[in-house]
């Protein structure tokens, strides 16, 4: 079975068309863009996207930004790893490639957060590069085109997938033809997984591929691909304390490793420690506390309950990094005007705003 042409001919007439990151051969802004996708869906990236290139233009921009200001116009969109990465390869793109992006897909997959798979969507749409692409949306369409079996995810699987959608990239002599094709078969790929064949009720009739499609003909298009194995997740429980007082909040920057790393959030306590030992040991003149509803977070790898206190502090301390804090030597006072200009993990952000809406800081 070889499916480029339909593929393609289904793209430029039924595809997506003047996404902002399209119609560009700029690698900065495509690899931008493949970064940004990952594991997030077109309609969250659009905003962050512009955002992120008016304050960046170029990727010497971004190499040359402090990574806290590279944190804030990323808080929010989540897998804050990516945004480490970005910056990490923005460096490496201007030290060691003298300022221009790797000229094909082997040498893009050197650089930090660039996988095979965005490497050669990124060769492809820039440099018409024969790659072969292989995102979460390609598995489901190709385990569903030759109805294979099995975890997508495990290594076994994802070989074969590998090697099928390998064996579906045009010709060499079909791209000689038309140096756009590969661009249109790669954004084809992307298009129809997000399109039509959504995981669950694809839409089968509107289908370029689906005279050839065995998970189609099988009439399994619902069970396939199978699952991904899940483990319960486990769970885990924190206390987040809200001291403010009158203008300001105190936040803590976590390590730059890990969960929400290098980002600004509320210190951090465990539940089991008795939460009148915490205020004291804040050394704070303390109006009044409150323990607020408790709340769910669930991160890929576990659930979060979060239990917020809110500690009322009288304005009796320079709003400064406050020598009396000396177990949180991490910890700043911040303008609450100033909130938006620090990157906050999206819950912490969600707390705050309503409590701050709700009058409760302010
Ligand atoms: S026919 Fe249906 S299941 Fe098969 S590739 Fe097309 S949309 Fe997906």
């Amino acid at each position: 079975m070889k499916i480029a042409s339909r593929l393609v001919t289904w793209q430029r007439l039924h595809g997506r068309h003047g996404l902002p990151w399209q119609g560009t051969r700029d690698p900065y802004r495509v690899w931008l863009s493949e970064i940004m996708l990952q594991q997030t869906q077109v309609a969250a990236v659009l905003d962050y996207y512009q955002r992120f290139l008016s304050k960046f233009p170029t990727v010497k921009a971004l190499a040359q930004a402090p990574a806290s200001e590279v944190m804030v116009q990323w808080a929010g969109l989540g897998y804050y790893a990516r945004a480490r990465n970005l910056h990490a390869c923005a460096k490496q793109v201007m030290d060691k490639w003298n300022g221009k992006f790797p000229p094909d897909a082997a040498s893009l997959a050197t650089l930090p957060g660039i996988g095979p798979s965005t490497a050669a969507a990124i060769a492809a749409f820039c440099y018409g590069e024969r790659a072969a692409i292989l995102d979460g949306n390609v598995k489901r369409v190709l385990a569903r085109l030759f109805a294979i079996e099995g975890d997508p995810t495990t290594r076994a699987i994802e070989l074969q997938l590998w090697e099928r959608t390998r064996e579906q990239v045009p010709t060499a002599r079909a791209c000689a033809q038309d140096p756009a094709l590969m661009s249109a078969y790669t954004q084809g790929l992307m298009d129809l997984g997000a399109t039509l064949c959504t995981r669950s009720r694809p839409k089968c009739e509107a289908c370029p591929l689906k005279k050839d499609c065995l998970a189609k003909q099988q009439n399994r298009s619902d069970e396939l691909p199978w699952p991904r194995a899940r483990k319960a997740l486990p769970e885990r429980n924190t206390m987040m304390l809200i001291v403010h007082q009158p203008g300001y909040i105190l936040l803590d920057q976590r390590p730059t490793t890990g969960i929400w790393g290098g980002l600004w959030s509320l210190p951090e306590y465990e539940v089991t420690i008795e939460p009148t030992l915490i205020y004291q040991n804040l050394g704070l003149p303390i109006d009044k506390t409150a323990v607020l509803a408790s709340f769910l977070h669930v991160f890929t790898h576990f659930r979060l309950t979060i239990e917020p206190h809110l500690v009322s502090v009288a304005r009796a301390r320079t709003p400064k990094i406050n020598s009396a804090l000396k177990s949180l030597p991490s910890a700043q006072w911040v303008a609450l005007a100033q909130l938006q200009q620090r990157a906050l993990p999206a819950p912490v952000h969600k707390l705050l705003t309503g409590l701050i809406t709700a009058g409760l800081i302010h």
